[in-house]
């Protein structure tokens, strides 16, 4: 069967685990890049999970390993680097998974933090053709001499401002130290503050930009919501949802471990299958969770924003604020979770009184204007005294007195 991806020229192996995995075409970014990481040009891509950014840089990093002769012990040619655990997983498995059916075996290992070293390290003992790791466990092993990385010819960043946010910076400073500097440099991010737009300056060369629209702009199909609710009444709120809507599957987004222990016991107390998934949990028990989740064991899942950036969870209808996200960024990345691969999604944010300043914010840098619901039995009986948002506000007048006892009563005739 031709495929759209047939003019990229790809080794036939290639093409063959793309049509099991029923990939007809490639995605915008898949469309961009594909054609010059082949003729080895560095890029500086604008992409999120969700847009296939990962076979984009999958795929020609294993067609150029297939046209190769691959050395015993082997020699790590490409190195990706990914913020979590979570997505060296995910990454590592789309790579296994596209070359599958390469006439060599390449050796795929995937490196990450929070689990025994020693498994990796004898992992490591034949050499590996692809690295996917976080950076902190990499060098770890570097520093164990259990790997070299003076091979590497492709250097792939994934969510580069994601490893930035999280604190990588002195370690990607030494990684790139350790590889050679003629090398591909294939740099992904959502974002582009100026830390990564430097790390982009200094190491890229000549890099082409491309520029796929984020994924909430281009999910047309997530249903955004706000609910105003007194925060001590959330998880009642939560649970009357989940309840009223059948909903089979649902992320929870909350803001600290603690919140995510709680909220998963009080809806396991009202019979609702639910666990807390976050970042002081054990790798087996996280995983675990995934599985669960995945396979329709549990309906709820309440997560820290460990979980908000990487995931891919198919089917995945409903994404729930419950806690907002600190940032828009981080905002675009929690419901992006839902409405994947052309399905429907529901995003819904709780706002409280004292979230509702920061709400307006996150809607302003999205340039949204979400309408605020009420959801009956749960309306608030704190006063909303910023109301002046609910219609908008005026950008760059604050509200005078009046004007906050006129919207006030505006919102009052509008919320009976
Ligand atoms: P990513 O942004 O790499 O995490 O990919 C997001 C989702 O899109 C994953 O579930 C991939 O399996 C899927 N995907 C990637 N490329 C394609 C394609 N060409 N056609 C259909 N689905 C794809």
């Amino acid at each position: 069967m031709p495929t759209s991806f047939d003019p990229f020229c790809l080794h036939p192996a290639l093409l063959k685990a793309l049509q099991n995995k029923a990939y007809a075409q490639p995605t915008p970014i898949q469309q961009s890049a594909i054609p010059y990481a082949l003729s080895g040009k560095d890029i500086l891509g604008s992409a999120q999970t969700g847009s296939g950014k990962t076979a984009a840089f999958a795929l020609p990093i294993l067609h150029r390993l297939a046209s190769q002769t691959l050395f015993s012990p082997r020699r790590t040619l490409a190195l990706v680097l990914v913020p979590t655990r979570e997505l060296a997983m995910q990454v590592g498995e789309v790579f296994k998974t596209l070359g599958h059916h390469l006439p060599q075996a390449v050796q795929i290992t995937t490196l990450f933090g929070g689990v025994s070293i020693n498994p990796q390290m004898m992992r490591l003992r034949g050499g590996a053709d692809i690295i996917v790791a976080t950076p902190g466990r990499l060098l770890d092993l570097v520093d164990r001499n259990a790997l070299s990385l003076s091979f590497v010819e492709t250097l792939v960043l994934d969510e580069a401002d994601r490893l930035l946010d999280m604190g990588f910076a002195l370690e990607l400073e030494r990684i790139l130290s350790l590889i050679p500097a003629k090398r591909q440099n294939l740099f992904f991010s959502a974002t582009f503050p100026s830390a990564v737009q430097e790390l982009a300056n200094t190491f890229l060369h000549e890099p082409i930009r491309i520029d796929v629209q984020p994924e909430i702009e281009n999910a047309a199909d997530i249903t955004q919501r706000a609910i105003l609710v007194d925060s001590p009444n959330r998880t009642q709120l939560l649970r009357h949802l989940i309840e009223q809507n059948k909903w089979p599957r649902v992320l929870v987004f909350v803001a600290t471990k603690h919140a995510a222990e709680m909220i998963a016991v009080k809806l396991r107390k009202a019979r609702i299958n639910a666990e807390p998934f976050h970042g002081e949990q054990s790798q087996g028990k996280r995983v675990q969770v995934l599985a669960d989740f995945k396979a329709s064991r549990l309906t709820v899942v309440v997560a820290t924003d460990v979980a908000a950036r990487g995931l891919d969870i198919a089917q995945l209808p409903v994404v729930v604020n419950f806690d907002l996200p600190r940032s828009a960024v981080d905002y675009t990345h929690r419901i992006g979770r839902t409405g994947r691969a052309g399905e429907h999604g529901l995003a819904i944010s709780f706002v409280s009184q004292d979230t509702q300043v920061h709400w307006r914010l996150i809607q302003k840098r999205q340039d949204m204007h979400i309408a605020l619901d009420v959801v009956t039995g749960f309306e608030p009986t704190q006063e909303f005294i910023e109301v002046s948002f609910v219609n908008g506000g005026i950008k760059g007048k604050r509200p005078s007195k009046k004007d906050k006892l006129r919207a006030a009563e505006q919102y009052r005739k509008s919320n009976p």
